[in-house]
């Protein structure tokens, strides 16, 4: 096994990014003493019954104390209290870094709180599920998907470099991006594409012609990708709309409008215009495929080929 990256490594927050964190860090040992705090006791004894760490406490403060790497592991919008509550009592030469959704609004959130001498190396890997908690993380989760670091151009370098490390050992392609660049990538490739399959899933169970259950029993035809997509934690989602609003309303804006054009083609008989638009989306997907971020496998990439 090699070294360990962090002699004390804290997450805070220990739901699905955190525990697979933890799982990882374990399996592989890249600290040498793992920390683990989150706010309810529920929490708490899920995440000591699948041993994710060494030390466990429902208190911030306790958590980061002598942590030479913090990773906050909790919704974007919790991040100014959780920055409230390590404040005064991280290390000299702490790393804190996170993994939350929108980088933007977690750097105004966490910046009044981090110290001159404590590094901060916002972070994001695009790896998930639609499961949440303690017993949904896995150790390979983040294999072979991007983690997206978004440092502001001053940050020490060592403390970028060791969080890079961090990522690969964790199984990641590590990237550094603007934070304002990363909140407008993320709002077209994961905001509005969750926001479409919330609103969706809605549509068609409000539809009252069209019975539930015939919803369920004609979902291959397409409906249940979009219900998984959906069945994702309202929380977390509901935080990333809100504190990626400029993005979102932006993208959403470009979305409207390609929207109406498809709807105009349908409405004029306008096959060519239709054919032409599905052929060039047809090519991203073979470039996705490509890139290693999907399997080729039909039927969306499940075990079991039903009949469709
Ligand atoms: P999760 O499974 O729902 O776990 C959330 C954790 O945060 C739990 O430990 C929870 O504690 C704690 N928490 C919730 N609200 C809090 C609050 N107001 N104050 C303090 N702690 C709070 O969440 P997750 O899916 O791991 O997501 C965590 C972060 O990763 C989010 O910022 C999300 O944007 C980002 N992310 C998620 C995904 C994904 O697909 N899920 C992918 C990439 C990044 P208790 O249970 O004790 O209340």
């Amino acid at each position: 096994m090699a070294e360990p990256i962090f002699k004390r490594l804290c997450l805070i927050g220990i739901g699905l990014i955190g525990s697979s964190i933890a799982l990882r860090a374990r399996r592989d040992g890249l600290a040498k003493t793992i920390v683990v705090q989150t706010r309810r006791k529920e929490t708490l004894e899920k995440a000591k019954a699948r041993n994710l760490g060494d030390v466990y406490t429902d208190s911030i403060a306790e958590a980061v104390k002598d942590a030479d790497c913090v990773i906050l592991c909790v919704p974007v919008g919790a991040f100014a209290q959780v920055g409230e509550r390590m404040n005064g009592h991280l290390a000299d030469d702490a790393i804190v870094t996170d993994v939350g959704s929108v980088k933007r609004s977690v750097i105004n959130q966490l910046k009044p709180h981090i110290p001159s001498k404590v590094h901060l190396v916002p972070g994001h890997p695009i790896a998930g599920t639609e499961y949440s908690g303690p017993e949904a993380g896995f150790a390979t989760l983040f294999d072979q998907r991007w983690c997206l670091l978004t440092p502001e151009p001053n940050t020490d370098k060592a403390a970028v470099e060791k969080i890079t490390r961090l990522w690969k050992a964790l199984g990641s392609l590590v990237d550094v991006m603007d934070p304002d660049h990363h909140d407008r990538v993320l709002a077209v490739v994961s905001h509005i594409p969750h926001l479409i399959a919330y609103n969706i899933v809605g549509t068609a169970s409000d539809l009252e012609e069209i019975t539930e259950s015939e919803v369920i029993k004609f979902s291959a035809s397409g409906f249940r990708d979009f219900t998984r997509i959906a069945a994702s934690d309202p929380v977390m989602w509901r935080d990333v709309f809100l504190h990626n609003r400029d993005a979102v309303l932006e993208m959403l804006g470009r979305f409207s409008e390609d929207l109406s054009a498809l709807q105009r083609a349908i409405r004029w008989g306008d096959g060519d215009l239709l054919f032409e638009h599905f052929t060039k989306t047809r090519d991203i997907r073979s470039g996705i495929i490509e890139a290693g971020q999907e399997t080729a496998v039909p039927n969306f990439g499940r075990d079991v080929v039903e009949d469709e």
